[in-house]
């Protein structure tokens, strides 16, 4: 893991159980330390943050059955970075190491430039603990980033407006991004139509595609099934069937959506 360097400006550090508004699970607390080294938002954006990464930790690793893992996960904010990121080594047994770069505009919620559409303005803190707590190991990273947007979703506090569906419902953003895309793209093309541009429409759809997709693997079948099939089984193993079959089954089921929700 890189180390980053904050040069001579001030930078400010919470611990995760010193704030006091802390939402986390009362029945479990998390064994991995959050801390939060910040410059460029003010104290209280920062407690926010931090509250909302301790609540979103817990519920994740609760979610994903990952209980077990210890270790820590730095987070910094700076208006340097330009992208929320996170990096993480390769986890050894339970524990873990890793660290979440957020831009400080997505923090302050005053992002600029870009189409609208295209720039989250949320730190989207749930999607990248999800992929340090649970990463597949998988070189493809469609079901990476497809579980880091269906858990930012399912567990970013209201009124969150995080990439790549900006607070709306995953389905429904889905199905409006296809509808101006004007194509679905092909499971096999996720990967190089994410990886292709830093923003825009393709990178976006690819994104929703994979939240979209991911979140109908678990609401059909179960998060069980799911992560069996995520750590490196088959889709076959797990549902009986090929996986483009089962993303057929998935474009069957956005398909219909597509007129209905316009931008
Ligand atoms: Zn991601």
């Amino acid at each position: 893991m890189q180390r980053l360097f904050f040069g001579i400006a001030a930078v400010f550090v919470a611990i995760s159980g010193v704030s006091g508004n802390l939402r986390a699970q009362a029945d479990f607390k998390p064994k991995i330390e959050l801390k939060l080294e910040y410059k460029d938002i003010t104290q209280q954006q920062a407690d926010t943050l931090l509250a909302q990464a301790t609540a979103g930790l817990a519920q994740v690793m609760t979610y994903l059955g990952k209980q077990k893992l210890e270790g820590r996960i730095i987070i910094r904010v700076a208006d340097s970075y330009t992208i929320p990121y996170s990096k993480w080594d390769q986890p050894r047994g339970n524990r873990v190491n890793g660290e979440i770069l957020i831009p400080g505009n997505r923090v302050r919620g005053d992002v600029r430039g870009g189409p609208q559409r295209d720039w989250g303005r949320g730190p989207a803190i749930v999607h990248e603990i999800a992929h340090i707590v649970a990463p597949s190991g998988r070189r493809d990273r469609y079901l990476d980033e497809g579980l880091g947007v269906f858990i930012q979703e399912k567990f970013s506090p209201k009124g969150d407006k995080s990439y790549p569906n900006m607070g709306y419902d995953v389905h429904e953003e889905t199905a409006r991004a296809l509808n101006e895309l004007g194509k679905i793209i092909a499971m096999s093309e996720l990967e190089t139509e994410r990886n292709a541009r830093t923003f825009g429409p393709g990178r976006k759809v690819a994104y929703l595609q994979e939240g979209s997709f991911v979140r109908y693997l678990i609401e059909s079948n179960g998060i069980e099934k799911f992560m069996q099939m995520y750590e490196g089984g088959s889709y076959e193993a797990a549902y009986g069937k090929a996986a483009t079959s089962i993303y057929d089954e998935w474009i069957a089921f956005i398909r219909p959506m597509m007129g209905k929700f316009r931008y």
